[in-house]
């Protein structure tokens, strides 16, 4: 029984990559440049890659013994909202990437846990979950808008930016004390 899910790539997939032109020798090389979209939740909850957006894949293919070492760097830009004060993000990522996959069969194949090493599909590579853990991992669970962001005031919800430095709801303003002189004369 194979260990890899018998799912089936697509090679026309952008985030496929295909090693049909790589020798099976080890120390055989192929540089993959191209521009990917992103597939939808790349990212942590507050801040992601918008869905469909360029990605750039700048990558290396190696052959080794066993199968083909993967690695570079994958960039893109990113969205999201600050954790403290829900402000926008938006700026970009780049991740690395250094993934093994097995060759179908090879004795990595039937030695290893599927999560230690990745595998190939025939001649085909999966990118995509290795290119979900590096996200994640790049990627802050805490976005800040900046890194000094101060937040907003929890009584009125106001950036702190945008308050004064006094700003305070400790004493009561002095035209709201006379309404509230006025509202104890009724009772
Ligand atoms: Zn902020
Ligand atoms: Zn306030």
């Amino acid at each position: 029984m194979p260990k890899h899910s018998p799912s089936h790539l697509d090679p026309r997939s952008p985030l496929v990559l295909d090693t049909r032109e790589l020798p099976r020798r080890p120390g055989a090389l192929r540089t993959v440049k191209r521009v990917a979209p992103a597939p939808a939740d790349l990212g942590v909850e507050l801040i992601s890659v918008p869905e469909g957006a360029d990605l750039d894949l700048d990558l290396r293919l190696e052959s080794v013994s066993e199968g083909v070492l993967v690695s570079g760097t994958v960039s893109g830009p990113v969205r999201g909202e600050c954790g403290r004060c829900l402000r926008e993000i938006n700026t970009s990522m780049a991740v690395t990437i250094q993934e093994l996959y097995a060759y179908e069969n090879s004795t990595t194949d039937a030695t290893t846990e599927e999560d230690e090493v990745g595998r190939m599909q025939g001649d085909l590579i999966d990118l995509e979950p290795a290119l979900r853990d590096a996200v994640v991992l790049t990627l802050p669970t805490n976005p800040r808008c900046r890194e000094d962001c101060p937040g907003l005031c929890p009584e009125c919800g106001v950036h702190w930016d945008e308050l004064p430095a006094d700003h305070s709801h400790q004493q009561i303003d002095p035209r709201w004390a006379g309404l509230s002189q006025l509202t104890r004369k009724e009772e």
